[in-house]
């Protein structure tokens, strides 16, 4: 019997993973796949959760944090118009390639029982729980589920989900001499593309790298260079790209209300919610929300209070800190995607005083 298990060894799992461990429990963690590996995702690591991360990274993994490239602007193309604003505190652009891999590695290096290429099938109980995996069945008294935006452990669609059709996520790396510090955003009718530039850990001396990562509309493409060949600006930028790692995607990307906890099992990171990748707070949310969920849970742990009141603080903590988040988030996507009428005229205003662009990222935060 474990204190805890936790599902998915993104972000979200390996932070809370590494806090409850450092807290004494007794932590099963369990993923599906195996690292190092590449996953899709525009790579920017927005600056409040910096802190965190090198909490969690220590000194053993530290140089990933020190050695990250820094991203203190944005640059937003659309409408044919360019929006330019300062990321303050500047952002770190890390390849999750790296990442997830370090702390995955530090999980099971804080004594947790770190289980690869386990697929979690079926989760019974309400405290304590029993998991049905490919490889056994565990028992726990506390689980948490960081199983990503969609899992087989997701509940089916419904609700809020939105923007309608299908839409897709696909990254690649790319070599590109000298790439501008900034993350730029290229929007058109039906999706956009993040490209900014990011280092491997084991190239770091090499450089010249780029990550592009699309979000877009299935009808309206379904690899890179489609994607690329939706915004002038984009195809000319990309025309003498090297790729530099093979293409990733992952569909669907489905927006709901957060919801942090369901019949006493923890969800954090995307599990909980997904937010829009184009405000790259997705890595700050799963870290923020694991290590969140792993110190709810310490009390319930050390035999101090029911889990019941461990999950209610949690989802309380996690609305009031995270909430804002996922509000602003949508207020931005709604104007983004407004018709073109409305949206021209709302992008000059933007165009023309900075500072209210500069309060929109703000508000992100
Ligand atoms: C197009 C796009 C661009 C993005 N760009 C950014 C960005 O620039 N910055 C940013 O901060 N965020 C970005 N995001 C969001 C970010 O990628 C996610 O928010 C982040 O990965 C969430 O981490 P997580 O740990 O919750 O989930 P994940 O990283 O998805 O990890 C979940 C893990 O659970 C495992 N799993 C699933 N089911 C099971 C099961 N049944 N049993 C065992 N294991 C299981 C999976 O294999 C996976 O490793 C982007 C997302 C998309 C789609």
């Amino acid at each position: 019997m474990y204190d805890l298990t936790i599902i998915g060894g993104g972000p979200a799992g390996t932070s809370a993973a590494i806090t409850a461990a450092r807290g004494g429990a007794a932590v099963l963690l369990l993923e599906r796949g195996r690292f190092p590996r590449h996953k899709v995702c525009g790579e920017f690591v927005s600056a409040e959760s910096l802190s965190l991360l090198g909490g969690l990274l220590g000194s053993r993994h530290g140089d990933l944090l020190r050695a990250a490239v820094q991203i203190p602007r944005a640059r937003v193309f659309v409408d044919g118009r360019t929006l330019e604003t300062s990321v303050d505190p500047p952002a770190a652009s890390i390849a999750r390639l790296d990442l997830d891999a370090a702390l995955w590695e530090l999980a099971a290096e804080s004594g947790v029982e770190a289980r690869q290429s386990t697929t979690v099938q079926r989760i019974t109980g309400r405290g304590p729980f029993r998991v049905a995996t490919s490889e056994g069945d565990f028992e726990s008294r506390a689980l948490i589920n960081a199983s990503g935006r969609w899992s087989n452990l997701s509940p089916p669609p419904g609700g809020e989900s939105v923007p309608r059709g299908k839409w897709l996520g696909l990254k690649a790396h790319f070599g590109e001499p000298s790439p501008p510090a900034s993350v730029d955003l290229y929007f058109f009718e039906g999706g956009y593309c993040g490209v900014q530039p990011v280092e491997l850990r084991s190239r770091a001396s090499l450089p010249g790298r780029v990550n592009a990562c699309a979000m877009v509309r299935a009808d309206v493409a379904s690899t890179l260079s489609e994607v690329f060949a939706q915004h002038p600006a984009l195809y000319q930028r990309s025309r003498h790209w090297q790729p530099l790692s093979e293409p990733v995607s992952t569909a669907p990307l489905i927006f709901r209300h957060p919801q942090p906890e369901r019949e006493n099992i923890l969800l954090t990171g995307d599990a909980a919610g997904f937010v829009d990748p184009f405000v790259g707070d997705g890595i700050s949310l799963a870290l923020r929300s694991g290590a969140l969920a792993a110190e709810s849970l310490a009390p319930f742990v050390r035999g101090g209070t029911l889990l019941g009141q461990s999950a209610t603080e949690y989802r309380r903590n996690y609305k009031r800190q995270l909430g804002p988040i996922f509000r602003a988030s949508s207020k931005i996507r709604r104007m983004l995607l407004l018709p073109r009428s409305v949206r021209v005229p709302m992008l000059f205003l933007l165009e023309s005083v900075p500072a209210v662009t500069r309060y929109l990222v703000r508000r992100t935060r």
